[in-house]
């Protein structure tokens, strides 16, 4: 087993759709260990959101390598990556993409429910991961009835549900006023503590990520310690 649940090296990614190829990532090294948690900063622009769907293996890097779990993505064909992530990693996103005819509990059932577990056993693990990010007294609100810090938690807990070994997290907390991100965040340390979860989370907020293990800051397409 690598001591490493996530590593790229040498990632660069270059937007070639516009009138001008845009190099957004320009040789990026990055190694998360397992239990670690990792605070990404920098300007908005800056290649955040596709440095984690590059290490998600939601895009696919211009040159470089990203290895999941040990394994390298580029020997992989799409369903095998697919498998890779949905055994290895948790995404939550700014915006929380609950469905809004569903509970919280059965939103955060949903990954297992897909998966085929047993519906009794998916709402099960549900009730746990919802009681963990302290939800446990708003199981059967739908999200248009949660308050916005409310529903990034139940993001958070549908990211937990599958038992991930990293969680990536792109502005979880973009749309919260500071109170309720720092309770968020809260969250988020604690569920390192309690499950070793890695946690590696993009932020604007300086505050916050100095809560996180180590801040890298992304400038000019290259990855850089901040503190
Ligand atoms: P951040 O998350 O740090 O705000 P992004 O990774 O979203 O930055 O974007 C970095 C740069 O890449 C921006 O200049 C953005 O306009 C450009 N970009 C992002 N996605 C695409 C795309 N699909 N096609 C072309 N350019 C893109
Ligand atoms: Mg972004």
């Amino acid at each position: 087993m690598s001591d490493a649940v996530l590593r790229a090296v040498g990632l660069s990614r270059t937007y070639t759709q516009g009138p001008q190829p845009v190099e957004v990532l320009r040789g990026v090294d990055i190694e998360i260990k397992r239990g670690e948690t990792v605070a990404i900063v920098g300007a908005s622009g800056s290649g955040k959101s596709t440095l984690l769907h590059c290490l998600g293996g939601l895009d696919t890097p211009s040159s470089g390598r990203v290895e999941i779990d040990g394994q390298a993505l580029d020997a992989l064909n799409e369903t095998q990556k697919g498998t890779l992530r949905n055994r290895t990693l948790g995404f939550v996103y700014q915006f929380h993409h609950l469905l809004p005819e569903f509970t919280a509990l059965e939103n955060v059932a949903m990954p297992l429910i897909i998966r085929r577990d047993a519906r009794r056993s998916a709402l099960g693990e549900a009730l746990t991961a919802l009681t963990d990010v302290g939800m446990a007294h708003r199981l059967h609100h739908t999200p248009a009835e949660l308050s916005g810090g409310e529903r990034q938690r139940a993001a958070i807990a549908r990211a937990l549900v599958t038992g991930p070994q990293c969680i990536l997290a792109d502005e979880p907390t973009g749309n919260l006023d500071r109170d309720t991100a720092r309770a968020v965040f809260g969250v988020m340390v604690e569920l390192q503590k309690k499950a070793g979860t890695a946690i590696v989370v993009v932020t604007h907020d300086r505050e916050l990520a100095s809560r996180m293990g180590r801040v890298l800051e992304l400038n000019a397409g290259r990855l850089t310690s901040a503190k």
